[in-house]
């Protein structure tokens, strides 16, 4: 009996740039892609390390590029990092970061002066003299270091950058202290995704990604097989190391095709 692959997933977990989108623009079949999971009543999770973005400003901004994505399907690493708070009752934190992503946090308490947690995101020309040496001397004083997502450059706005995961080390560097990392490739922003998903056997479920480091490295740490699209920030020596996904695909479109091809 021939199968596909639509055959082996209950759900898919998609990132979002360089996957779906990239630039600004939908990548070509990945609105048809996500039509023909509905059909098929698959579950849907999309999972980026976005700290800026809020999952309303998230999924209205696929939404409007048409990718037709509900709020309720999008984790982003700021809300995973916010999730985590509540998970563990987090009595205070102290949130350095700029965009809507803060409106995850809006039932947390704030404690400018003796956080429990400090919190550390995007902060875009934040990451000053003044904030850096305000966050440094939080952690002296005894809170709790968490960082959004580990990595520690990013070009997907077309310059190559320092983001968080940068900052974090530095302030790792300077107090001694190791810090929580929420994002991608770190286990706690995948068991938020099975959350939603409410997937049973992760076997089941798909993660498709166009970074090694992250995605598809996450995924194999969470125990769900993986599928890495060659579009985005995606280069063929990511490839050489010892993290392999289960499959490889040439764009979106072409995953779309093989997704009801029987072999
Ligand atoms: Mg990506």
């Amino acid at each position: 009996m021939s199968i596909c692959l639509a055959d082996l997933f209950d759900a898919v977990i998609f990132d979002v740039d360089g996957v779906l989108e990239y630039q600004g623009r939908a990548y070509p079949g990945a609105g048809e892609f996500l039509d023909v999971l509905r059909r098929q009543g698959k579950k849907l999770s999309i999972l980026t390390n976005s700290t800026l973005k809020s999952r309303r400003t998230c999924a209205a901004g696929l939404r409007a590029k048409g990718l037709e994505v509900g709020e309720a399907e999008v984790i982003t690493a700021s809300f995973a990092t916010a999730q985590y708070l509540r998970a563990t009752k987090a009595r205070s934190c102290w949130l350095m970061l700029q965009g809507e992503g803060r409106e995850e946090f809006r039932d947390l308490p704030q404690d400018p002066e003796h956080p429990e947690f400090l919190v550390l995101g995007d902060c875009r020309e934040g990451f000053g003299f003044e904030q850096m040496n305000r966050a440094l001397r939080l952690l002296v004083a005894g809170a709790r270091l968490v960082v959004m997502i580990p990595e520690r450059t990013d070009s997907s706005l077309g310059q190559l950058e320092l983001t968080v995961g940068a900052y974090g080390r530095m302030l790792e560097e300077a107090t001694g202290q190791r810090a929580l990392y929420v994002g991608k490739p770190s286990r706690g922003i995948f068991a938020a995704a099975l959350q939603s998903l409410g997937v049973r056997n992760r076997r089941r479920v798909v993660m498709v990604g166009d970074k090694v480091a992250t995605d598809i490295l996450g995924a194999r740490r969470a125990g769900i097989p993986s599928a890495l699209i060659r579009s985005g920030e995606f280069r063929e020596d990511h490839l050489m190391g010892k993290t392999q996904p289960d499959y490889v695909f040439d764009s979106i479109r072409q995953l779309k095709e093989a997704w009801t091809t029987r072999f």
